[in-house]
């Protein structure tokens, strides 16, 4: 059966539509930025270059480090330019809603703003809301869109889109990586994708600081529920004996996911004033509606939220969201 009330994305028709007719766009991307959120809006930028628009793009945060090689990324900053037109077309990339981008976003009209996702939580906070929740990234809602907009992909678009691919598949292990995702990868390979950078930036750059880290939170790791439960925490004072900081933690909670016998894992990075958890799920377990209770969201296998409040409280909040989904 149909579920009328399920929101419905927009047609790439309409879209196109939409990207043809303004002159003037900001790619947005979210806070603590990925491959995908900041590899899908630079590809569908530099695309839209090519057809002769205005293109700038807003992230609160700075590039990460191993981001860099993206074409464009030098243009990415927090700083809106005065003289914007008015019906400048705001394009988020990546997220549920608009929160996700940070509080330096500026106040925007619904209008002008487009939400191009993957998340199955996504809001639709768009007026226009093009949400694909069986594409494996960002990236390929995009290529979408590119394609209905006849932009031949240059090998620097290829570059951005197959590190949105590569990002959110977790270099084609994840269960996201089918048939069809590893063709559009050989297509973008050919295209000029350059595969070997990607993994070099993304998945063979460790910082030995993040390596250091890793294994302070591996020794705090705690197990629950006969090892089907995994869950460990980060907080400043590791960080600075390690002398690491916040992007060092991004790769921890898969290695605790990747414990044999391990359904869930969770991991509290306490820093900074703030309490963030990462879920990932081995697939049993929906971890987005386990986040969603919390006030977070993602996907079925990997999401997040931001917890106010003590660790203790945060350890058992997450504890109890994940048996009320089945742990
Ligand atoms: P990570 O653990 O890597 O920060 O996030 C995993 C997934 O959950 C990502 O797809 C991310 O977009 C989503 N996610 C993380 N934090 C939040 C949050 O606070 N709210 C929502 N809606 N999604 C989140
Ligand atoms: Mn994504």
């Amino acid at each position: 059966m149909i579920d009328a009330s399920a929101p419905v994305s927009a047609t790439t028709e309409r879209v196109v539509a939409e990207l043809r007719k303004r002159s003037a766009f900001v790619m947005v991307s979210h806070v603590k930025p990925d491959g995908d959120t900041l590899g899908a809006g630079l590809a569908l930028g530099l695309a839209l270059k090519r057809l002769g628009k205005r293109v700038h793009y807003f992230q609160q945060d700075p590039v990460p480090r191993n981001l860099r090689f993206m074409a464009d990324t030098q243009y990415v900053s927090r700083e809106i330019p005065a003289d914007l037109p008015e019906d400048a077309l705001w394009v988020f990339c990546d997220m549920s809603n608009a929160a996700r981008a940070g509080e330096f976003l500026p106040k925007l009209e619904r209008k002008n703003i487009l939400d191009v996702d993957h998340h199955l939580g996504n809001e639709h906070f768009g007026e226009l809301n093009y949400v694909l929740t069986g594409e494996c990234s960002t990236g390929t809602c995009v290529m979408h869109l590119l394609r209905a907009l006849e932009v031949p992909v240059d090998a620097d678009i290829a570059t951005c889109l197959l590190t949105t691919i590569m990002t959110d598949t977790g270099g084609f292990m994840h269960s996201n990586t089918t048939p069809e995702v590893l063709q559009l990868s050989a297509e973008l390979m050919r295209l000029g994708a350059n595969k070997e950078e990607i993994t070099q930036e993304i998945f063979a750059n460790k910082r030995l600081a993040a390596l250091k880290l890793l294994g302070r939170a591996l020794d705090e790791a705690t197990v629950e529920q006969d090892g089907r439960y995994i869950w460990s925490y980060v907080d400043d004072a590791m960080l600075a004996q390690c002398g690491a900081d916040g992007e060092d933690t991004e790769e921890i909670v898969n290695h605790l996911r990747s414990v044999e016998g391990v359904e869930v894992a969770a991991l509290f990075k306490h820093f900074d004033g703030e309490i963030r958890v990462s879920l990932r799920s081995s697939g049993r377990i929906n971890v987005q509606a386990a986040a969603a209770r919390l006030g977070g969201g993602g996907h079925f296998r990997a999401s997040g939220l931001t917890y106010v409040g003590a660790l203790r409280g945060a350890v058992s909040a997450v504890e109890e969201a994940l048996k009320a989904e089945g742990l």
